[in-house]
């Protein structure tokens, strides 16, 4: 579909620039096409499916409340959309808007890639962690916290130990994200709540830190089994940033296997720099406006075996945006990484990070 349309946007450019007539071409670059677009989820009260009696990620459950507590939210999440499907479209060079959206007909859409069209080159985010604690393994330490962003950055820079483990069909899609992410400080705050739950009541006690310009991470017990969530870009600036338990954030100290790798932050701050679950939060149509990660119906768990095959196309098992183990996730693709840089453009929702 978006082979298609991208194929006749350039024919039409071609046809028009023949004419040399510059409004026709704008006129053609406006057709983005926002068909397949969505935000809310059928994603139940429990964030999806539990595993083990955990909760990989409450990410959506979350934007569907937010959706419903605000009724600008779709129209301020769509705009960011057309904003991110103009630029990844009409980028001079930029080789990602193209691929395998179906997951048939060939993988390499991403190949045309791996430079930074937008001029922004490598942007560093400054990062507020923020411990609350009821007990003293809960008050982690800073050993901790640098393992957990060390995580973080080797992940969104490809230079991850386990980068290598990718399959042959995928391991030209591997994105350094050329996003990278310095700790500029921690609060450590003791508070009685054994367990904050999902309605960013720690974000009400502990109000994030210039958010415009900092990512924000609260580390406390969420309960409920659940590992962590994030906001989208578009949500409310009093509520923005990730949640992670705990035992679930870093590799050292007070963690829980098999969810002890740094990859559920990793996960989260995807969400955060717009990326969706790879399987699009739904059957096969769904899509998680990124052309160069194959089509899925639902999440994959544990450590799947290559290939995994659904909707007639190996899933990319081990992309960050899956549900898998953490040391099962080991990639972004460079759809991912264009997606994910088009907020940092001028006029996009995080454009103040970027400088
Ligand atoms: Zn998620």
């Amino acid at each position: 579909m978006k082979k298609m349309l991208l194929s006749l946007a350039a024919l039409a450019l071609i046809f028009t620039s023949c004419e040399n007539d510059q409004n026709e071409i704008s006129q053609e670059q406006n057709k983005v096409d926002m068909s397949d677009f969505f935000v809310y989820t059928e994603t139940n009260e429990n964030g999806g499916e539990q595993r083990n009696g955990l909760t990989q990620c409450y990410s959506m459950t979350n934007l569907n409340r937010l959706l419903n507590e605000d009724p600008q939210l779709y129209k301020k999440m769509y705009d960011i959309e057309y904003q991110t499907r103009s630029n990844i479209l009409f980028k001079p060079g930029n080789g990602n808007g193209n691929g395998n959206g179906n997951g048939n007909n060939g993988g390499d859409g991403g190949d045309g890639g791996g430079g930074t069209p937008d001029n922004l080159g490598v942007i560093t985010i400054p990062v507020y962690v923020h411990v609350i604690y009821s007990n003293s393994q809960q008050n982690i330490s800073s050993t901790q916290i640098n393992s957990q962003m060390n995580v973080l950055n080797d992940d969104f820079r490809a230079t991850n130990n386990d980068v290598n483990q990718v399959p042959g069909e995928f391991s030209g899609l591997v994105a350094d994200s050329e996003i990278q992410f310095t700790l500029a400080g921690t609060f450590r705050y003791a508070n009685s709540t054994s367990s904050w739950g999902t309605n960013d009541a720690m974000k009400a006690a502990y109000p994030p830190v210039t958010p415009e310009t900092h990512l924000n991470i609260w580390v406390c017990n969420i309960g409920g089994g659940i590992l962590g969530y994030a906001q989208f870009p578009g949500g409310p600036s009093a509520t923005d940033g990730v949640v992670v338990s705990p035992q679930y954030f870093g590799t050292t100290g007070f963690v829980s296997a098999p969810f002890d790798g740094g990859r559920t932050l990793t996960h989260e701050v995807g969400h955060y720099l717009n990326l969706r679950h790879i399987w699009g939060d739904g059957r096969c149509k769904r899509d998680d406006f990124v052309a160069d990660t194959p089509s899925s119906d639902a999440p994959n768990y544990g450590c799947p075996s290559y290939p995994t095959v659904n909707c007639r196309s190996n899933d990319m098992t081990m992309n960050y945006m899956d549900y898998v183990n953490d040391d099962c996730m080991y990639m972004f693709s460079e759809g991912q990484k264009a997606r994910m840089r088009t907020i940092f453009e001028s006029g996009g929702p995080r454009a103040a990070m970027a400088n």
